[in-house]
């Protein structure tokens, strides 16, 4: 375990160097064998041994001195920001791609650095809609490149401080101009890396509170007019998030993504992916914060036993352990089925079974938020004072994890799209 990311230690020697990235992974692994496909566990370990080397060739400590965004270009290079996609429309060709397999490259990466993992899914949230609507337009398929290569960090720029769980009435506004180009004026707030970002995609709409007439943009952010400060969450210390205020910033014509009456449905058909991912980082974090509360209880003593011995600390870890297990089956198996569709249907997954997947994402997304929350904090309890003090990531687990009920869609959002869709699930059913 790297010795400097503390001010004072803690935990004994012994104990600390056997939470090293290696034995976590290993732990992982153990766990994972019987389950993935040989391609999908190579592809796992390819990605942890990445990690493993730069965290050693860096001396990287994970403590509060480091800039995770230093890291980005190093996890592009090597094609590790997003394996949703292959993207050789911008010269970037992955065999190992889909949802299962940006599965394994998070919970490689959450397990190295949860606050870098999630920055890196930040820029997904970018990518996406870059992918679906770069039309081979020149400038679109540069931003791309960029963002898929770790070359800039990207930002999704849809909630403003007036509008968040309700975002399809937006109260920014685009203006169309007669050469094409767009002038927008408003607020978006809480957008992760925005204030590192070169690239943003935004969304503006024709008429204030009219989700009918909303717009998606490319947006270079150091364009004139465009304002980013950053919003500190103390519970992310190291992300970056932004305000930012547009005060007629001019988008060209090829910067416009979706033009006026575009936007809404832009921004609904990235969100099966988007809680998807969500839903990834949390069960990766529950399977970080185990593995650390896991051989902890294997090497702590008190009254001269190990602790995972007492059944108040080991039989809390299986219940921990069994739900994680549990829930990964299940991603995992969405995740496999949804690249079969996907690649069956060439991209264009029939509306009755995305409509489907509209509402799996939300369970899984609702679940293991809800799991991850749970996971991480009891964790971190089964630890005493280890699991609250800076010696390891399990602080880092705690916070992190408690902000997935919010982002993506809140709890109560999640929980009245499922509502809505057993309405819908009962006029299917029952004549
Ligand atoms: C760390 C972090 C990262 C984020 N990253 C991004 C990003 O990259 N891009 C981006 O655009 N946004 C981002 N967000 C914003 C996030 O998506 C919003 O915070 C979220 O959608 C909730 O919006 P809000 O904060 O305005 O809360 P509000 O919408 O004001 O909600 C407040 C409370 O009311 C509840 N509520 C609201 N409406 C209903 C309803 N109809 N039924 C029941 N309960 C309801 C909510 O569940 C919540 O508990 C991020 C936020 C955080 C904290």
């Amino acid at each position: 375990m790297p010795g400097k990311k503390f001010e004072v230690q803690a935990i004994n020697d012994d104990i600390l160097a056997k939470f090293s990235l290696k034995n976590r992974y290993s732990f992982l692994n153990n766990n994972l064998m019987a389950i993935l496909s040989t391609k999908e566990f190579n592809f796992l370990k390819e990605v942890q041994r990445f990690c493993m080397r730069f965290e050693k060739k860096n001396e990287i400590t994970h403590g509060p001195d480091e800039d995770i965004y230093d890291w980005v270009p190093a996890f592009g290079e090597k094609g590790y920001i997003t394996r949703q996609h292959t993207f050789d429309m911008c010269d970037v060709h992955y065999d190992n791609w889909g949802l299962a397999a940006d599965f394994l490259r998070n919970l490689a990466i959450d397990m190295f650095d949860p606050q870098f993992a999630m920055g890196g899914g930040a820029t997904v949230l970018a990518v996406n809609p870059i992918y679906e609507h770069h039309d081979d337009v020149p400038i679109r398929l540069e931003a791309l490149k960029d963002l898929v290569t770790g070359k800039a960090p990207g930002a999704i720029l849809i909630t403003e401080p007036e509008r968040g769980s309700d975002a399809v009435h937006q109260l920014t506004t685009c203006d169309e101009q007669p050469d094409g180009s767009f002038l927008i004026n408003g607020q978006k707030i809480f957008n992760t890396n925005a204030p590192k970002s070169k690239w943003l995609v935004t969304y503006a709409t024709a008429e204030q509170n009219n989700g009918n007439t909303m717009a998606q943009f490319l947006v270079n952010s150091e364009w004139e007019g465009l304002l980013v400060e950053r919003v500190n969450i103390p519970w992310v210390p190291k992300l970056y998030l932004g305000k930012e205020t547009f005060a007629n910033v001019r988008v060209p014509k090829d910067y416009v993504l979706g033009g006026v009456g575009k936007g809404r449905g832009h921004m609904f058909e990235g969100l099966v992916p988007e809680r998807i991912s969500i839903a990834i980082m949390g069960l990766s974090e529950c399977w970080g914060a185990l593995a650390h509360a896991i051989i902890y209880a294997n090497n702590r003593k008190q009254f001269d036993q190990m602790i995972l011995r007492f059944q108040g600390v080991g039989f809390l870890l299986a219940d921990l352990w069994s739900r994680t297990t549990n829930v990964t089956l299940g991603l995992l198996k969405f995740c496999e089925s949804f690249d079969e569709k996907y690649t069956k249907f060439q991209g264009n997954i029939p509306k009755n079974i995305s409509q489907a997947m509209v509402a799996s994402a939300s369970q899984f997304k609702y679940h293991a938020s809800k799991l991850a929350k749970k996971v991480c904090y009891e964790c971190a309890n089964n630890m005493g004072g280890a699991g609250l003090c800076d010696n390891t990531l399990m602080h880092d687990y705690l916070n992190i994890s408690r902000i997935q009920e919010i982002v993506g869609g809140s709890r109560q959002i999640q929980q009245y799209i499922m509502s809505m869709s057993l309405r819908q699930l009962y006029k299917m059913s029952v004549p």
